[in-house]
């Protein structure tokens, strides 16, 4: 190591860290939470999934399963993968749950995790929205579920024919089919793996649900399922019920 090297390590590493430490200030909590997703093995383990779903079928959960008193049905079978909090692109939190199905674009159905009334806008292709006017965690408030990705690569709809775009405010119930996982990401041709993405949004006081892809619009689903899926607080992999309370 000669004279030029020894001093430019302690300099790149003092610039590193600085970085680091500037990123932390600014961004504090996402930054961490992207750190938290590796670190709780999350990521590797949403793509050992993927790669070989046959091999940890013992993580999967069973569609309309509940956990004791919890409201919510799981609204479709698999491996819950990513959590509410999670952060796998630098600087975004994760506002749901992504339920990974371990089968082909089309092959595992999505039901409704509640009783409520369904929205599909005209120009979605792959989303619905249920409105639940009366939250079962807190009945004075109304709250929506959104849930996403129920569509083919290339964008064609993986919704049920009963739920055609522009559908406004159909009375489903708890456990009736919605439609099937896919992997439309919003992007033709540039698919993600195949999952349901589910969260709970909040109401804007108007009777109208906010931007689920900001999280402060979100809310933590533990509650509402009956199981640790706040990644914040909820380090495993592959969640479980919670104990009684
Ligand atoms: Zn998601």
């Amino acid at each position: 190591m000669n004279a030029k090297t020894t001093k430019t390590i302690p300099i790149l590493l003092a610039v590193f860290f600085l970085a680091v430490l500037t990123l932390s200030l600014l961004f504090g909590n996402k930054v961490n939470a992207y750190f938290r997703t590796w670190v709780s093995g999350r990521n590797k383990a949403v793509i050992d999934y993927i790669r070989a779903p046959q091999d940890h079928s013992d993580w999967e959960l069973e569609a309309l399963s509940r956990c004791s008193d919890a409201p919510f049905v799981l609204p479709t079978h698999g491996f819950i993968g990513y959590l509410f909090n999670d952060s796998f692109t630098p600087l975004k939190l994760h506002t749901g749950l992504d339920i990974f199905g371990g089968k082909q674009v089309g092959q595992t159905p999505v039901y409704a995790p509640y009783d409520g009334f369904l929205t599909r806008e005209l120009d979605w292709k792959s989303s619905l929205i249920l409105r639940i006017p009366q939250d079962p965690l807190d009945p004075d408030q109304q709250v929506w579920v959104y849930m996403t990705h129920l569509a083919d690569p290339e964008g064609n709809s993986l919704i049920e024919a009963a739920f055609p775009p522009g559908t406004q405010e159909a009375a489903v119930k708890q456990g009736d089919l919605l439609g099937y996982q896919g992997n439309y990401s919003g992007y033709p041709g540039s698919p993600t793996g195949i999952h349901l993405h589910i969260s709970i949004v909040r109401d804007d006081g108007e009777g109208k649900y906010l931007n689920e892809l900001h999280i402060e619009n979100t809310m933590d689903p533990s509650p509402y399922f009956g199981m640790p899926l706040n990644a914040a607080s909820a380090l495993k992999s592959s969640p479980v019920c919670l104990p009684l309370q």
